[in-house]
């Protein structure tokens, strides 16, 4: 039997995260609002209206454009692409064609034990269409996403497998909320993909012919979607017949791909130059402060944390997950000054769960990395203990107070008074007569009860190490 690879190309499309839409002054993001609310005469296309450019859509698609390092075209123009479609009411979309915002480019997609990098065809800028949907047993038409800004992002076909496709899109994610340029959420469609699907015998050169997969919006629909579409074509293409270009349209809700159309070519919408809009000029004063606010990239910043801070690639992966996290790890470490990889662990076991819980960014924790330093220097000092320490991350974040005056005002300063300790240690033994009796007859492991009880008798605040050399002395 043959071997076979798949083949994959992906057309995203995502969503530009400005105040208001791209050819009028409509607010852009609508979720959740009543339909036909965001509208005006501009993007319901009303006869004798004209369009105006919004420039933060061109300084977002062109900061994007750089952070794929693609080649951002200095002169750009806008073009009709007409097609008719009850939600498009202009009966055209103004889009780009031959002549981009921009060309070229690539994502640097990690896989375990390789990386794989997807190059970028073509980059450009273009406007929304609305939404229909099926309701009260009616075909109903909303028009709040005419003219939200879109970029739309073609790959070359250099994905080779559905788990790389989710890599991507992961990747793209990432980056995107990470330059700020979208909120990147697929649920709310502001990342959305179609993707080509192919199949050649394992290492060949050439491409078959394909199909496009319309409508996969989540993760896993677009893993489910190309590994079945991938196993039909190999039993095609093993029962002898040809794999044709069709349209598929994923179903979400029975998890089956249908056949829409066969493809149209790109003859059929008729593209020319847009009459309304003059061409985009983006010259160097513009562009150099458009670049100006493009940060260090998530992998550059990840390979930097592994060499200058000596983290684990693991760490380094979860702290340049988002760009607020990695800030605050940063700021963090710096604060501390000691080992990063205890800042790290303090970070990716209790600070992440209360951010994850609190759904905030981190650099929103009133739990600044300042104190969370301070806590740990807290803690290394012997001053409080590690379990004090861990309960001060919470009493900061939900008071605002600093570490310092809550273990003041609360009393929760570790007692390394050896004495106390001592006489609290009698007490337990000599209130557990069984349990000593227990122990000595070889249950050892009740050393961890023993240890509760003083802890407890100490309200939580005796020093560990204290507690066990009083115990492992008395026992005896
Ligand atoms: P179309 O004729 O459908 O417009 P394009 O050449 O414009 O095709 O490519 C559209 C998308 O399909 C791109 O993302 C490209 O990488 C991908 N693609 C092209 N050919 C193949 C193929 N044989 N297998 C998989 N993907 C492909
Ligand atoms: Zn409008
Ligand atoms: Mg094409």
């Amino acid at each position: 039997m043959t071997e076979y690879e798949t083949v994959i190309g992906l057309e995203t499309h995502i969503q530009l995260n400005t105040t208001t839409k791209i050819f009028c002054s409509c607010k852009a993001d609508s979720w959740g609002d009543p339909p036909n609310s965001n509208i005006c005469p501009v993007c319901t296309g009303l006869p004798g209206v004209l369009p105006v450019l919004n420039r933060v859509v061109v300084e977002k698609g062109a900061l994007l454009a750089a952070a794929m390092q693609a080649q951002i075209q200095p002169v750009s123009y806008f073009d009709r692409k007409n097609y008719f479609y009850p939600d498009l009411p202009k009966g055209y979309q103004i889009s780009q064609y031959d002549m981009s915002l921009a060309r070229g480019g690539y994502l640097d997609v990690p896989m375990p034990g390789y990386i794989r990098r997807v190059r970028i065809h073509k980059l450009h800028i273009e406007e929304d269409a609305g939404k229909t949907k099926n309701e009260y047993g009616q075909r109903l038409i909303d028009f709040n996403r005419c003219g939200v800004p879109l970029v739309e992002m073609v790959t070359e076909p250099d994905l080779r497998s559905a788990e790389e496709v989710v890599q991507y899109l992961i990747r793209l994610r990432q980056l995107l909320r990470w330059i700020g340029v979208s909120e990147a959420d697929m649920e709310k469609a502001h990342l959305r993909c179609d993707a080509n699907v192919s199949i050649r015998p394992r290492g060949a050169e050439y491409l078959n012919p394909k199909t496009e997969i319309k409508n996969v919006n989540s993760i896993t629909a677009v893993r489910d979607a190309i590994q079945m579409e991938t196993e039909r074509q190999i039993r095609e293409v093993e029962a002898g017949r040809r794999v044709e270009a069709w349209t598929l349209d994923w179903d979400e809700e029975a998890g089956v791909l249908r056949k829409m159309r066969s493809k149209e070519t790109e003859a059929d919408y008729r593209y020319f130059r847009e009459p309304d809009l003059l061409p985009i000029l983006l010259d160097e004063p513009w562009l150099e402060q458009i670049l100006a606010a493009l940060p260090e990239l998530p992998l550059a910043r990840r390979s930097r944390f592994i060499e200058q801070y000596g983290l684990p690639d693991y760490d380094a992966d979860i702290l340049t997950g988002e760009r607020s996290l990695s800030d605050y790890f940063e700021a963090a470490a710096s604060a501390y000054g000691g080992d990063p990889k205890r800042v790290s662990n303090w970070l990716m076991n209790d600070v992440l769960r209360m951010i994850n819980e609190r759904g905030i960014p981190a650099g929103e924790l009133l739990l600044t990395p300042e104190y969370l330093a301070e806590v740990i220097k807290l803690v290394d000092s012997g001053a409080v203990n590690t379990n004090t320490g861990k309960s001060l991350l919470e009493k900061i974040q939900s008071s605002g107070h600093s570490p310092a005056e809550i273990v003041q005002a609360e009393g929760l300063a570790q007692v390394s008074d050896s004495e106390a300790i001592r006489n609290a240690v009698s007490e337990v033994l000599a209130e557990a007569p069984e349990q000593v009796a227990a122990y000595k007859s070889g249950k050892t492991n009740l050393i961890g009860w023993f240890t509760g009880q003083v802890m407890k008798k100490m309200g939580g605040k005796a020093d560990p190490r204290l507690v066990r050399a009083a115990l492992d002395e008395l026992l005896a």
